[in-house]
């Protein structure tokens, strides 16, 4: 094959901006950034070129090449970023966005984002307000701290507690506490850039309180306490419970700050999972600071709280960091409405889509699974092995690591297709849909699929399997 000949049926430059089809989308968007396109593309063409022995898939992709501009071009007018279905079964999964929030508080972000807000107007006075003093009251009345604030996540909560109270001076910390959360980031390296130095004392499995009085000095800034939130010692074990440290703290007049990870507001103990540390636990024992994420158990926004006494929050509020690390608009609303929710538990756990995927019974994931197995079967059962079957939910989202919760999905095995390639092909659709490969089937696990979402899965099988 003479591939000096394709080369040189690749249309120059000059030529393809004056194609009809180029010319209109020229129109539409700036020329320069059409003409980008039309450069990666032609480079595109001529390593197809070189690699590829087939001179009908070279033809074709020449023929092509107009349309694979326009979907260039196209590929950059559209967020990247897009609604995904999640069928994996985990409910704060970390990659696709960790915690759902609700429709109703989406909506009010939408409302109030869409004009101008009180951020930073206090409408009785008609003067400067502070963007915090709209969720303030709502978090104190519900966790039962003194004060609070929050910041753009929970590392930075972290970040900045210890940046006001002990940098330069020393943390004591438990050997068995020192937590590596996603993306291998290291909570520990995280409280080092607060200026503060970590004390570790104990051992991983074994820290008794001398370990902590033992190390208290003149240095001493704080005694912290942080909860394993994604994994879980067992055996022999011990850790100093939180109201033998809040004494400790006392009797040495060393505050007690506790990064309690997820904010879990009710007694999930009632819902039949093993109980988490609740905020309100903490403050009850007299934790001088407690700090968690908007975005996991609590079902917020992307957010880090930080609860506590009054004397402290103040300092914290006057810390430059906090205006680094400060929250936008869009979280300041949502938070408050994911608040709101907890004013009644119920409500809490009928409206905060986390605890209620949580909650989401094995009566109500299974007449989901039969209402999409009967409309996939009726589509593509003649081309699939498919399944009801038994499986296993998590919380994910590094909470609750050992919690299983029963649920019911569906399995998938194509006779035309691999799995590997099917798990692909569902990644890549229009709406796209992850799930899980388990015994070389695919899974499709109910419980974090929304029922509004049924019809989504149906029509992104009719695409995959080109029946539309
Ligand atoms: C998740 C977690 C963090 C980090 O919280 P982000 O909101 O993800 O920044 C910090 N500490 C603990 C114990 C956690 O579980």
């Amino acid at each position: 094959m003479e591939k000096s000949n394709y080369y040189r049926n690749i249309p120059k430059v000059d030529i393809i901006i004056e194609d009809e089809t180029i010319k209109n989308l020229s129109e539409k968007y700036n020329r320069d950034y059409v003409l980008q396109s039309v450069r990666k593309v032609t480079d595109e063409l001529r390593l197809f070129i070189k690699n590829s022995n087939s001179e009908d898939d070279i033809k074709s992709k020449i023929k092509n090449i107009a349309s694979d501009i326009v979907n260039d071009v196209n590929k950059y007018a559209v967020p990247n970023m897009k609604r995904v279905i999640n069928a994996t079964g985990t409910i704060l999964h970390t990659n696709l966005g960790r915690a759902v929030i609700s429709d109703e508080a989406a909506k009010k972000v939408k409302k109030l984002v869409t004009g101008y807000t009180n951020l930073e107007y206090d409408l009785e006075e008609g003067k400067r307000g502070s963007r915090y003093s709209h969720f303030e009251e709502i978090i104190t009345k519900i966790t039962g701290a003194e004060s609070a604030i929050a910041v753009n996540n929970n590392a930075a909560a972290v970040l900045l507690i210890l940046s006001t109270f002990a940098k330069n001076k020393e943390v004591i910390v438990s050997r068995g506490e020192l937590v590596e959360i996603g993306g291998s980031f290291r909570v520990p390296d995280v409280m080092s850039q607060s200026g503060g130095k970590l004390i570790e004392v104990g051992t991983t499995n074994k820290t008794h309180l001398f370990d902590y009085e033992n190390n208290i000095s003149e240095e001493t800034a704080v005694l912290l306490k942080v909860h394993t939130s994604n994994y879980r010692i067992v055996g022999f074990t011990e850790t100093v419970q939180l109201n033998e440290l809040v004494e400790l703290g006392k009797k040495y007049n060393v505050p007690v700050i506790e990064d309690i990870g997820s904010g879990v507001l009710v007694d999930l103990s009632k819902y039949g999972l093993s109980y988490e540390p609740t905020v309100q636990d903490s403050i009850k024992a007299g934790v001088d600071i407690v700090c968690f994420s908007g975005d996991k158990l609590l079902g917020g926004p992307q957010a880090g709280i930080i609860v506590g006494k009054k004397s402290m929050i103040d300092k914290i509020k006057k810390n430059p960091l906090t205006r680094a690390l400060r929250i936008d608009k869009f979280t300041a609303i949502a938070l408050e409405c994911v608040f709101h929710e907890y004013i009644n538990e119920n409500n809490a756990i009928n409206n905060v889509p986390v605890l209620k995927m949580i909650n989401k019974s094995i009566e109500e994931i299974s007449l989901e699974s039969e209402k999409l197995y009967s409309k996939l079967n009726s589509i593509i059962g003649h081309l699939c092995e498919l399944n009801i079957e038994d499986c296993e939910s998590q919380i994910g989202g590094g909470s609750l690591p050992t919690e299983i919760l029963k649920s019911k999905c569906i399995t998938i095995k194509s006779n035309t297709i691999t799995t590997v390639a099917l798990e692909k092909s569902l990644r890549l659709a229009t709406k796209p849909i992850v799930g899980r490969i388990v015994n070389e089937k695919l899974l499709l696990d109910l419980r974090t699929v929304f029922i509004d979402e049924i019809e989504d899965v149906v029509e992104t099988f009719k695409e995959v399997f080109e029946c539309l």
